[in-house]
């Protein structure tokens, strides 16, 4: 929401305004009706080929700026720059503050001083993309480990994946391969297997919830391994804890992380 202080900034330095909007999984219907209001009346949409082509039956007056992936530095650089004097809506998948363009976009707006109001719009991220296509795979505390080293060193990953498998948190991953990285997620089961039994379960969901190509698969830590050339970049996988379970429905496994109302309740 717009603050009093923030207000009076933007009047001051004309109709410009930065908008950084999470777009969700990958499909318009997923969106925000906020998101969606404000991508359809922005003066600029600024993004990457992929984000840009799934928005593409929202985008008709705006001006597009269109830029590849591994150029996020000069598309923030650009947003920042349009948005001094229009209305720009910075695209970034899922939600901008999950392994997106929200922390670079405010960096180097930081940098460049920029006056006019930023508003960071939240969207449906892979973990819960993924875990309602699963059932009700988190439910308990969780954390996301992205295996993308590209900016953060492996070292630092394998440190988190086993802290976190080490206190049993239902384990979401992120950027699990790319064709540089092909190993990194066969690395990152056998650390979490250190740590958790074989028997805990694991879903494997690819596009989840895009308009095509969604598909997943139910296993177990044992047997994951078994399905690694399955998983590629649009993959997200979750793990859950030593007390989560399978459950075998007619239309589809699906996986249960118990809240603890066993515990207290007879149902
Ligand atoms: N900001 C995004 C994540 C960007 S990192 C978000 O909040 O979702 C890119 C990784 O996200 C991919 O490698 C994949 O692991 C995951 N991902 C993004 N969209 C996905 C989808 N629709 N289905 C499955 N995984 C997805």
């Amino acid at each position: 929401m717009v603050g009093s202080q923030s207000q009076s900034q933007n009047e001051a330095s004309g109709k410009g305004r930065l908008y950084i909007i999470g777009i969700g999984p990958g499909s318009v219907e997923q969106l925000t009706v906020k998101a969606r209001e404000v991508i359809t009346s922005s003066d600029y949409v600024v993004g990457n080929g992929t984000y840009l082509d799934q928005m593409a039956s929202l985008l008709d007056k705006q001006n597009i700026v269109r830029s590849a992936m591994g150029k996020e530095v000069d598309r923030a650089r650009k947003a920042v720059e349009l948005a001094q004097d229009n209305v720009v809506s910075m695209i970034s998948g899922g939600d901008a503050n999950i392994y997106g363009m929200a922390g670079l976009v405010l960096e180097v707006a930081e940098h460049a001083n920029l006056k006019v109001e930023i508003e960071v719009l939240p969207g449906v991220t892979a973990i819960t993309a993924a875990a309602s296509v699963l059932g009700a795979p988190i439910v308990n505390d969780f954390c996301t480990v992205s295996l993308s080293d590209l900016l953060t060193p492996w070292e630092v990953i394998e440190k988190r994946l086993d802290a976190a498998a080490s206190a049993d948190f239902v384990m979401s991953l992120y950027n699990p391969k790319s064709r540089q990285r092909n190993s990194n997620f066969s690395r990152a089961v056998e650390i979490i297997r250190r740590h958790k039994e074989d028997s805990v379960p694991v879903g494997l969901v690819k596009n989840a919830l895009r308009d095509k190509d969604q598909d997943y698969i139910v296993t177990t830590l044992g047997e994951v391994l078994n399905y690694n050339d399955w998983v590629d970049m649009s993959t997200t996988i979750l793990i859950g804890t030593n007390d989560s379970r399978i459950w075998d429905t007619p239309y589809g496994k699906r996986i249960i992380t118990p809240r603890g109302y066993h515990r207290k309740y007879d149902y």
